[in-house]
């Protein structure tokens, strides 16, 4: 476990490492028990908004990955989290799926009802399957009446086994086009945020944290940002030729693997 040598807590992206989609990458729960294993702490974490982290729970679970509900960080719990420390009477209004909705509940935090907009002092905006007009309009009107443009992340594709599909850009993309203003804070990686949580939870100090994720412009950029050690696996959304390409600049992973049981193997 040369990559991990001195680490004591390692933060685990999901999406391209654990899993595409619904598919396990190939010996991650190996992996994931040869971690706990060996004693270190884990935080699952995911720039995706739309599901709660019991649910992510429940999908480790399903892939022979046992985990806890305060080991998961989504970008919808991070939101959650940011408002209820800096604006907990903020009325939100949501573009977003039920899970970010009940995450942003769980916390203490006001939700406006969808048929009134203009009450709202934040749009929290993140990834939307079911995105329609209503919804893009409601957003627009919030917007328009003054509140304030938070999104939970602008990640514009996510890994499914179907090859890319739109993630959460798409959304904000959409209330970004129509309201002609842009987010003035994103929480999803590479923001700190996500990773501050994370740490947190963890009860680490970055240097003696590492995290695994599968992309350069988030993952890595954000841990080397944060002086985490950095690992980057292949088995998500960036090939081997833009790891080489990274090389001396800013999103220069520390170490690569093809994948999470290669980087544990090492
Ligand atoms: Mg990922």
């Amino acid at each position: 476990m040369t990559a991990f040598e001195g680490i004591s807590a390692v933060i685990l992206d999901m999406d391209g490492v654990i899993y595409r989609g619904d598919r396990p990458v190939r010996a991650a729960a190996r992996a994931v028990k040869r971690l706990r294993d060996s004693g270190k702490k884990l935080v699952f974490s995911t720039n995706n908004s739309a599901s709660t982290r019991a649910a992510y729970v429940r999908k480790l679970a399903r892939m022979g990955i046992p985990a806890r509900e305060h080991e998961i960080v989504t970008s919808g719990y991070a939101t959650a989290i940011y408002l209820q420390k800096h604006t907990p009477h903020a009325r939100i209004y949501v573009v977003g799926e039920n899970g970010l909705r009940s995450e942003l509940k769980r916390a203490g935090l006001n939700l406006v009802p969808i048929k009134k907009p203009e009450k709202a002092t934040h749009v929290v905006v993140g990834l939307d399957r079911t995105i329609n007009y209503g919804k893009i309009a409601g957003g627009l009107r919030a917007l328009l009446a003054g509140a304030e443009f938070i999104a939970t992340n602008a990640d514009a594709t996510y890994p499914t086994e179907r090859g890319l599909s739109p993630g959460a850009g798409a959304t904000v993309g959409a209330l970004a086009g129509c309201s002609g203003r842009n987010p003035s804070l994103v929480i999803g990686k590479p923001s700190p945020y996500m990773i501050e949580i994370a740490l947190e939870l963890l009860g680490t100090k970055p240097s003696e944290t590492a995290i695994v994720g599968d992309r350069l412009d988030t993952d890595i950029r954000v841990g080397k940002k944060m002086g985490l050690r950095t690992i980057l696996v292949l088995s998500g959304a960036c090939t081997k030729r833009e790891a080489d390409r990274a090389k001396n600049t800013e999103m220069a992973p520390d170490f690569v693997f093809k994948n999470i049981a290669e980087a544990v193997v090492s």
